[in-house]
């Protein structure tokens, strides 16, 4: 199974450190609203850090299924990506994704890639909440339970 961003909610100090620290990597701009991970907030309680996991959440292809224009694809690592070149903004896969973690930029999609293989949001997260590793059944069933409240 392909490495991805696993959430660990009861570690979540919503922060958004992570926000910052994706922005920062990806468009040079300390903006969460450019951050391809959302911490998401129920209450005072519960935090909860979403990111792509490349599918294996989700436990389908929806994005690649629905673009329109075959711009998003899994590389040869297992990694979903999205060809900037092609992808024409429709909006589709954002609308699609179960998940909420396709965010539309200046007319495009963009969604996490895992940084290359170093995920920096995992790197700034001295409380542990977010770790890149395979993710079992059990944690699976969490984060989608716990995505049916705050998202
Ligand atoms: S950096 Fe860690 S503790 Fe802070 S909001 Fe992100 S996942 Fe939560
Ligand atoms: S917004 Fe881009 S990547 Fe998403 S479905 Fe449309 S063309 Fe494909």
């Amino acid at each position: 199974m392909v490495k991805s961003i696993i959430a660990h909610p009861e570690k979540c100090t919503g922060c958004k450190l992570c926000e910052v620290a994706c922005a920062l990597y990806h468009h040079g701009e300390v903006n969460p609203l450019l951050a391809y991970i959302q911490v998401y907030r129920k209450g005072v309680t519960v935090d909860l850090p979403l990111a792509c996991t490349q599918g294996v959440d989700c436990g389908e292809n929806f994005c690649m299924e629905v673009c329109p224009t075959g711009s998003i694809t899994r590389d040869p690592s297992g990694v979903v990506v999205i060809n900037k070149e092609t992808c024409i903004g429709c909006r589709i896969c954002y609308q699609r994704c179960p998940m909420k973690v396709i965010q539309m930029i200046d007319g495009k999609a963009y969604k996490c890639d895992l940084c290359g293989g170093d995920p920096q949001c995992v790197k700034v997260c001295t409380a542990g909440a977010i770790e890149f590793a395979e993710a079992d059944q059990e944690e699976i069933k969490r984060t989608k339970e716990l995505m049916k409240e705050v998202v």
